[in-house]
């Protein structure tokens, strides 16, 4: 390694991707340095998927506590205290970011506090400082976009949903994301009165669209209200709370009004321009397939980059820029059947393409679709359904899909990533025993399929 810099490599951004590439890089005997101007841990763990995910558990005990009564507990609704959720929240962060601030300090990577600045295509500027190294790499992550509309600042978005000092009596939640979906379902299942506005008519683009309209019936089952193909025009603030104004000249009042409107790239004022590292009009770094930007010695992962923004994927960019820089093995990221969940309520799990899309690519497509009521379910009475979707090319029989909104899915359909990575067709998903009593076993025992039928896009 040289001696000329500094350090070999210096990472702006100590989140999920920048994290991962500095350890293995000082792993492979590379002088490393890392700053941060907020906490070493990223999105993921300090305002992101970790605490959210604490929240989503926390909420839950609602349906338990109800759905207990059924199997002989003679409960009552339990007082819910949200300060005390937020604070065991809190303390868990903070363990875990002394848990990343460990895990680079043995690595032997120097931490340096502070928003770093590239000044040339070698040099990072963090506060009155300036290092020099050999290879850059950006891994500043995203921040919440908030919609261009008066009284906007009115608004919070998922960073301060995260630390509400109380749990809202009404909130309104603009955007139909995984954010505005998942925090929808914390903040109703905690007691809050939910409504949603939403400018499509169906919530999550880009989901299987079974998946979207049975995630919608199941919100609104539990009281959720979605306003459909509505744009928020304006939102107001007074003593009593906010007013938010539609395009069609609704009004909404609430305590509180989120914005779950996306997120865009965190490159403002890091000196990107001033180097020749090329941004497209979102701001996100322009990448080749190996994470390089348009300065040769400077690369760039995670969500910065806008590719496919999922931690796991930054991990995977972090680890593949490792793999082609340091361990003279050029790695690609590999975006091929990346599963995804979203934690709303009942939640989301999916890998692969979605019926629409294989329609797109496939002249013949065979749909397997499951709905049922989970054995749990036949003793509450809940009214609530699990769905499983298999999209199959119906030329090589291979899977190409694999959607399921219910309980646990997140976890089941990790499992048939694997398969889906391994290009398992429908017979050897039929081959395979299923695990009895469970939801899981579905997916290898359905059978019929679907009758072919026009296919209509939901928007
Ligand atoms: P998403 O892109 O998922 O959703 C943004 C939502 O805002 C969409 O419903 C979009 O509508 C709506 N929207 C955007 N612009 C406007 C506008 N001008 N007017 C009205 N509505 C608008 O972003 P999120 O913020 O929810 O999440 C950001 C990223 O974070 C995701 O891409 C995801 O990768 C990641 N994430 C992953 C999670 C997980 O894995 N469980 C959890 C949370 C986040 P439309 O559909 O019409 O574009």
């Amino acid at each position: 390694m040289s001696d000329k810099y500094d350090f070999d490599l210096f990472v702006v951004g100590a989140g999920s991707g920048g994290v991962r590439a500095s350890r293995l890089a000082a792993a492979s005997g590379a002088r490393v340095a890392i700053c941060e101007d907020s906490r070493v841990g990223g999105t993921c763990v300090i305002r992101g998927c970790i605490p959210k995910k604490l929240l989503v558990y926390g909420a839950h005990y609602r349906n338990d506590f109800e759905d207990a009564v059924a199997y002989g507990w003679n409960a009552h609704l339990p007082e819910f205290d949200w300060g005390k959720l937020i604070r065991n929240k809190d303390q868990e962060i903070d363990r875990l970011n002394g848990i990343y601030i460990g895990l680079l300090k043995n690595a032997g990577v120097e931490i340096i506090e502070g928003r770093g600045r590239l000044i040339d295509e070698h040099t990072v500027q963090v506060g009155d400082r300036a290092w020099s190294a050999k290879h850059i790499l950006i891994a500043t992550g995203a921040r919440p976009y908030k919609l261009d509309v008066p009284g906007a600042e009115h608004a919070i978005t998922s960073n301060e949903a995260l630390d509400l000092p109380e749990l809202p009596r009404r909130i309104v939640v603009v955007g139909g994301g995984y954010i505005a979906v998942e925090f929808a379902g914390i903040f109703a299942n905690l007691g809050s009165e939910v409504a949603m506005i939403i400018r499509r008519e169906e919530l999550l683009y880009g989901f299987d669209d079974d998946l979207r309209v049975g995630l919608a019936q199941a919100m609104r089952a539990k009281g959720i209200d979605i306003h459909i193909c509505r744009n928020v025009t304006r939102v107001e603030h007074d003593r009593a709370g906010c007013n938010v104004h539609t395009d069609i000249g609704q009004e909404y009042g609430a305590d509180l009004v989120m914005f779950a409107t996306g997120r865009l790239p965190n490159t403002a004022d890091l000196g990107l321009e001033g180097v020749g590292v090329d941004t497209d009009h979102l701001g996100a770094v322009k990448v080749d397939e190996y994470s390089r930007t348009t300065v040769p010695n400077i690369y760039a992962v995670g969500d910065c980059t806008n590719r496919l923004n999922l931690t796991p994927v930054a991990l995977h960019e972090g680890q593949c820029f490792v793999e082609t820089v340091y361990r003279g093995n050029p790695t690609k990221p590999d975006y091929g059947n990346v599963p995804s969940a979203v934690f709303s309520d009942p939640p989301i799990g999916t890998v692969g393409l979605t019926e629409t899309a294989a329609r797109r690519l496939c002249a013949k497509v065979d749909i397997y679709k499951s709905r049922f009521r989970p054995l749990k379910h036949t003793l509450t009475g809940r009214d609530e359904f699990s769905f499983m979707k298999l999209v199959v090319d119906g030329e090589t029989d291979r899977v190409l899909g694999c959607h399921m909104l219910g309980t646990d899915a997140p976890e089941i359909v990790q499992g048939l990533a694997v398969a889906l990575k391994c290009g398992a067709t429908k017979a050897q998903f039929d081959a395979t025993i299923g695990i009895h009593p469970t939801a899981a076993e579905e997916f290898v025992t359905m059978r019929t399929k679907e009758p072919e039928k026009e296919h209509e896009p939901a928007e």
